[in-house]
């Protein structure tokens, strides 16, 4: 019945089924899966003095007198006197036009004198209140249908080119009086009692024609706890299929790297380093490949974490590689590496897409012949002709700037392989179980000690400039960031080209002033860089590209220009550049918020240095579309579940998978026969995460 084309609905030929099928819509389960983007409360408007909150006015009432008039070059306007009981408006139609027909025959015949209607529209304020309505739609009182249309909470659709609100409205209304009531329920009823959810067949109802917000909110709580329930159950069992693989190969903590890179280090490690490291190797012992998230606010000591597994891979003949998201922050790690590595037997090398071709090839074949056991790199690690014999372990910096594609390609490389994926980019506990459920999770939840917290300022230009010239008498060094690298683009920002030129020249004259961005060769990159990590550069202009992992503790100011134009993540981010030493810490937010949004976000990095809270801060300002990205978002399929709203319901969807999953491994209860149905025509027919078959 739900597999039903629609085209078996009223209204619905060849041509019509051919519009719907380019929003995805050929069933009818497909048309009733079609939810409303949006909900208009389209009850009468109760005064009409009044301006109304969205702009939208109901009335009802009986058609006075109405007429068409010319209305400009091209258009008519169709005129009628409404009276509503209590008073008299004029309602406007405006309709481009014809030769060749009437474009008002319908209205002539609709709307004359004596008819009952009610008009959905927009009023135009008048001396005394509304006295003219912009008619979107109007209904006779006497249609059957109207009641689908107005005085109730109405459904609003996405649209797509020869589709209207209204005929989508009641097709929805018949495919609901023919499906609704056999719509397939998946929740077994026990778990429709615990957690006094809706029936599928309420819920569908609910979402398309609530009777009230009450009802709204109950079907919308359904189906968006049905998606997370799905998702969850494909991340658990993702995990456990994970986990039911040997990698075969087995490993000892040995200590004869680990023992004298520790040494080398030149610090102690932070409690919270030794207990993720411990969490990293207990991993690393078990015979099924590590699935890893390390998170660590910027500056807590990530990279360490990362060489320290990686010895661990190598100290047992394995090979390891440690990709990062940008050139210069692949070479940094190796530098940091190959310090750390001083004197060991430790055969490392860094690849990145400005290794010269000669170069290249002899590393590529270095590496296939098993000859390098660590290798540092950008996404050139994943170019199909690198190959590592014994690989064993592949740690992703900075995932975020990764998309899950990429650790999928790295996961297909080998199954065997074990991941440690870490990120600076606090991911709030909710969305990290909703995005990385298959992922255990490590934290790194303290600060290394002696590093200065960064003081944060919103401020004028010159006075960041008084700092910037203030630290470099000091013999520091100072950021200054601009959003773009060069003029002309939409908006009116300051660039890093213009400004590096002009502050040469006059504000910075005399200090060291250094350039870099995006646009340069990676050669010419590498080499600002060096400069500036040797202190032969006082200064750094630079647009975003040094957002992560840079790492120069002698740097001391960061001044962001246009502040308001960059994200809460950006900014925590850039930030955390400075305050990497001992030494006090400056960062000057400079710029005009110029949206409330814009001002939140320059306060709430005034208020606080807590990564976390700024990334729940960030969730809750512009959902989650910014950690996840919209590929990401869609590949977990959730239409109604919002991250961001549905914290509590996915903590919820979590445990009932758990305990279903628990009391039923590969749900095979026959009360479980149909989710297990759905859970494998998405999951594992569409997106091939898991494999219930
Ligand atoms: P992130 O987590 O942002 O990647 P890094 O690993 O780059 O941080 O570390 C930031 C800085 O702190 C580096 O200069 C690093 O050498 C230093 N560091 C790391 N751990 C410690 C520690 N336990 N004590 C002192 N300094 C540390
Ligand atoms: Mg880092």
């Amino acid at each position: 019945m739900a597999e039903e084309s629609i085209q078996f609905l009223k209204g619905v030929g060849p041509g019509r089924a051919e519009i719907f099928a380019r929003v995805g819509v050929r069933t009818l389960d497909d048309l009733l899966g079609y939810y409303p983007r949006d909900w208009q409360d389209r009850r009468p408007t109760a005064d009409l003095s009044l301006p109304t909150a969205t702009g939208l006015v109901v009335v009802r009432g009986k058609v006075v007198k109405s007429g068409a008039f010319p209305a400009g070059a091209s258009l008519s306007l169709f005129r009628a006197q409404i009276a509503t009981g209590t008073e008299t408006l004029t309602a406007l139609w405006f309709k481009h036009r014809s030769r060749r027909f009437d474009v008002f025959a319908q209205l002539k015949r609709d709307v004359s004198p004596g008819a009952d209607l009610w008009l959905v529209g927009r009023g135009e304020a008048g001396i005394s209140g509304i006295s003219e309505l912009h008619v979107d739609e109007y209904y006779r009182l006497d249609d059957p249908r109207a009641p689908l249309h107005v005085d109730r909470l109405v459904p609003i659709y996405p649209l797509t080119e020869g589709l209207s609100q209204r005929f989508v409205r009641e097709l929805v209304h018949q495919a609901l009086l023919k499906a609704a009531a056999g719509a397939a329920e998946i929740l077994p009823r026990a778990l429709r009692d615990k957690r006094q959810l809706l029936s599928a067949g309420q819920a569908l109802k609910g979402i398309h024609f609530p009777g009230s917000q009450a009802e709204l909110s109950e079907a919308r709580n359904r189906l968006a706890y049905e998606e997370l329930l799905l998702l969850e159950l494909a991340w658990i069992l993702k995990r456990r299929q994970t986990r039911s693989v040997s990698k075969g190969h087995r490993y000892e903590i040995k200590r004869t790297l680990l023992s004298p890179f520790r040494e080398n280090l030149g610090f102690e490690l932070t409690g919270a380093q030794k207990r993720v490291i411990n969490e990293v190797f207990s991993d690393l012992q078990k015979p099924y490949p590590m699935t890893r998230l390390l998170q660590g606010d910027v500056g807590s000591g990530k990279t360490v974490v990362a060489l320290a597994a990686l010895l661990l891979a190598v100290e047992n003949g394995g090979q390891g590689v440690l990709m990062a998201p940008t050139e210069i922050l692949a070479e940094q790690h190796f530098q940091t590496l190959s310090r750390a590595l001083k004197g060991l037997p430790v055969r490392a090398a860094v690849l990145t897409s400005r290794v010269p071709a000669r170069e290249r090839k002899s590393l590529v074949a270095a590496a296939a012949a098993g000859e390098l056991d660590v290798v540092v790199g950008t996404h050139a690690l994943l170019e199909g002709d690198v190959t590592f014999p014994r690989l064993r372990l592949a740690v992703i910096d900075e995932q975020h700037r990764f998309g899950v594609r990429q650790r999928a390609t790295l996961r297909q490389k080998s199954e065997l392989l074990d991941l440690l994926i870490m990120t600076a980019t606090p991911i709030p506990r909710t969305l990290a179980l909703a995005l990385y459920g298959e992922l255990d999770t490590s934290t790194i939840d303290e600060m290394p000690p002696g590093k200065a917290r960064a003081r944060t300022l919103q401020a004028a230009e010159a006075q960041a400039l008084d700092a910037v010239r203030r630290a470099a008498g000091l013999g520091r060094q100072a950021f200054i960031v601009y959003p773009v690298i060069e003029e002309g683009g939409p908006a009116d920002l300051q660039s890093a080209k213009v400004e590096h030129a002009r502050l040469s020249e006059t504000e910075l004259r005399g200090l060291r002033v250094g350039l870099i961005h995006g646009a340069l060769p990676g050669r010419q990159k590498a080499a600002v860089m060096s400069q500036f990590a040797q202190g032969r550069l006082d200064v750094l202009v630079a647009t975003q590209v040094i957002e992560v992992g840079i790492d120069v503790p002698n740097a001391t100011v960061m001044v962001i220009q246009n502040a308001d134009r960059f994200g809460l993540a950006s900014l925590h981010q850039l930030r955390g550049r400075i305050g990497r030493g001992s030494a006090e810490a400056e960062c000057y937010l400079v710029g005009e918020a110029r949206s409330p949004q814009a001002r939140q976000r320059l306060d709430i990095m005034t208020a606080t240095h807590d990564g976390f809270r700024i990334g729940e801060e960030d969730l809750k300002l512009r959902g989650p579309g910014e950690f996840v990205g919209t590929a990401q978002h869609g590949e977990l399929s959730l239409r109604v579940a919002d991250l961001a709203r549905d914290a509590a319901l996915l903590a919820q969807a979590r445990q009932d998978a758990e305990e279903l999953l628990a009391g039923d491994a590969r749900l095979q209860a026959p009360e479980l026969r149909a989710l297990r149905g759905r859970l494998v025509s998405l999951y594992q027919r569409q997106w091939n995460w898991i494999d219930l078959a």
